[in-house]
């Protein structure tokens, strides 16, 4: 499942370049047994099955930089572009990053760790695979020199300009007779920037009205 999606486009390349790196730990060979199992039944009963500590602790034990780790969870806190930020202001940093399967992970990992927990949305996956790879997506693409454009390039995205983006149009100017708002032909910077606020604000406060009440 890794490098998955990350080995494509601009955090692929980043990757190749060497401004991140990761290493892939099979839980399983950490297992318990030589059947490989590293899950068993939920003690209080009910279906599903939960990863047992030992493995875990075995597999977080073997880890030389752990750095702060973290278990994608529909019980953690929701990731947005704000805590994105935060992860990234070391560009330095390392994390471990736990991807459940099952149930999810025994409560005793995540207090004797001191793990935090992290969800990528309100809806379940089978597994933090696909959680993993949207964090490191969004961590990666902060960084130095990942995206062409320097700083701007990150900067006049949605959420971090105060809400969502502005509509986005590219040649041709007039397409299947539709065309492209005049003012962005216009050269006239003053008045791009006032309609691309405009259009933000519109938008936002259609669809995301809580983006403006957090400001
Ligand atoms: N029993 C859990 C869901 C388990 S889903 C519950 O009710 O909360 C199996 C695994 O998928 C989880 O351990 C977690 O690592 C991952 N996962 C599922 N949904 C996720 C989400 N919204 N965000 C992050 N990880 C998620």
């Amino acid at each position: 499942m890794f490098p998955g999606t990350l080995s494509g486009g601009v955090v692929g390349r980043a990757l190749e370049k060497g401004s991140w790196s990761y290493d892939v730990i099979n839980i399983r060979d950490f297992a318990i047994n030589n059947y490989g199992s590293v899950d068993d039944e939920q003690f209080g009963g009910g279906v599903g099955m939960v990863m047992r500590p030992e493995p875990l602790s075995d597999a977080l034990d073997s880890i030389k930089n752990r750095g702060k780790i973290i278990y994608f969870s529909p019980r953690g806190a929701t990731l947005n572009q704000k805590m994105v930020r935060e992860f990234t202001v070391d560009s330095d940093a390392t994390y471990t990053l736990i991807c459940g399967r099952y149930e999810g992970i025994d409560q005793r990992i995540i207090d004797e760790y001191d793990i935090t927990e992290l969800s990528i949305g309100d809806y379940i996956l089978s597994g933090g695979e696909i959680a993993a790879q949207v964090f490191v997506d969004s961590c990666v693409r902060l960084l130095d020199n990942v995206l062409g454009g320097g700083a701007e390039a990150t900067e006049n995205e949605s959420f971090e300009i105060g809400g969502l983006e502005w509509p986005l149009y590219t040649r041709p100017s007039v397409w299947r007779g539709h065309k492209v708002p005049e003012v962005l032909l216009s050269g006239h910077h003053g008045n791009i920037e006032r309609w691309r606020k405009q259009q933000s604000d519109e938008i936002t406060k259609e669809r995301r009205p809580d983006l403006i009440k957090e400001k």
